[in-house]
């Protein structure tokens, strides 16, 4: 783990309020895993619904890895619901997880960067968009850097520390610092398609859909990973990622199964379906 930690984090900032805009598969446990690491975390959604949905599914991560009442108790009064994003000036870090679109990202950062405190760090989850693009927007387009969590948030121990173009080393730093705090592991990659772990797991993934279409059985293609040693198979990877998601960095890395001359495309059909994997029931798998 030694090889990952190629920027040692600098001392002096020490981050304990977060505020996470969308409370969605990432955004939701984003801040629960926060709050685990003895953070206070606010969580804010257009949709106050998923609020909710996230606190819930926060409680169960608080049952799972704290001990005694009071530790648990604890953590539900940190884990607060902020649906108009009253906490934002409080943040010292600020993390975006809001639906894969760019405008939609450059509005929601415009606003951001107004409310928040001077050096608090401004950070984007995103999966394919260009950090240089979510910057344009910004008066201060150096403060933007990234923060790819990795789902499941609480099972997997790296983050990608994106440096865009145009991103100041300092923020990069204090976004280290951050992600040590909450006990996870930094990996700075530059902000390229796909970043790193993706470049390695997209195509991995677009390969099973590719074997899918060509009449192997979802089972059959899980089963072999499995047996083969990898924790989850890609079928049941992509349910749990979302579809969505995987189409987006499969088309953002000119991979998706279309672009090897297919006419049909199982991936972007279920998508088109509304089928998006484990978060709305359905997607390569039934989910009950
Ligand atoms: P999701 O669809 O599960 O959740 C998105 C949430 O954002 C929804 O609850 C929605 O109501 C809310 N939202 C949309 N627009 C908003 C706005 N303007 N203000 C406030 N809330 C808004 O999506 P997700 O899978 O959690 O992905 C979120 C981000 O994280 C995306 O950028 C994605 O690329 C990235 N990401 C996803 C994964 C993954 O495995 N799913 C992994 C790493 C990064």
């Amino acid at each position: 783990s030694e090889m990952l930690k190629d920027s040692a984090p600098k001392d002096g900032f020490k981050p304990r309020k977060v505020h996470v805009i969308g409370a969605g598969t990432m955004g939701a446990d984003i801040a629960a895993w926060c709050v685990v690491s003895g953070m206070q975390a606010s969580l804010q959604d257009l949709d106050e619904a998923q609020i909710g949905k996230a606190l819930k599914r926060a409680k169960g991560l608080f049952k799972k890895r704290l001990r005694g009442k009071t530790a648990i108790d604890s953590a539900v009064a940190r884990l607060i619901a902020d649906p108009e994003g009253k906490h934002i000036k409080h943040a010292d870090v600020i993390i975006e997880a809001i639906v894969e679109k760019l405008d939609v990202k450059q509005t929601l950062f415009a606003e951001l960067e107004k409310k928040a405190k001077a050096g608090a760090v401004l950070a984007t989850n995103t999966s394919s968009l260009r950090l240089e693009d979510i910057a344009k927007p910004l008066a201060d387009p150096g403060r933007l850097v990234g923060l790819h969590f990795f789902n499941p948030v609480a099972q997997l121990p790296l983050v990608e520390v994106v440096r865009g173009e145009g991103t100041r080393e300092e923020e990069v730093d204090k976004a280290c610092a951050f992600v040590t705090a909450i006990n996870k592991l930094p990996l700075i990659t530059k902000s390229c398609p796909g970043f790193l772990v993706n470049r390695v797991l997209a195509p991995y993934m677009m390969e099973a859909v590719r074997l899918y279409q060509d009449g192997q059985p979802r089972e059959k293609i899980d089963q072999a990973a499995l047996k083969f040693g990898m924790p989850m198979g890609p079928m049941e990877l992509m349910d749990m990622v979302g579809l969505d998601i995987c189409n987006k960095v499969g088309e953002e890395l000119d991979i998706s199964p279309s672009s090897a001359g297919k006419t049909d495309n199982v991936l972007a059909t279920l998508v088109k379906q509304g089928k998006l994997g484990k978060k709305t029931g359905e997607g390569f798998y039934v989910w009950v």
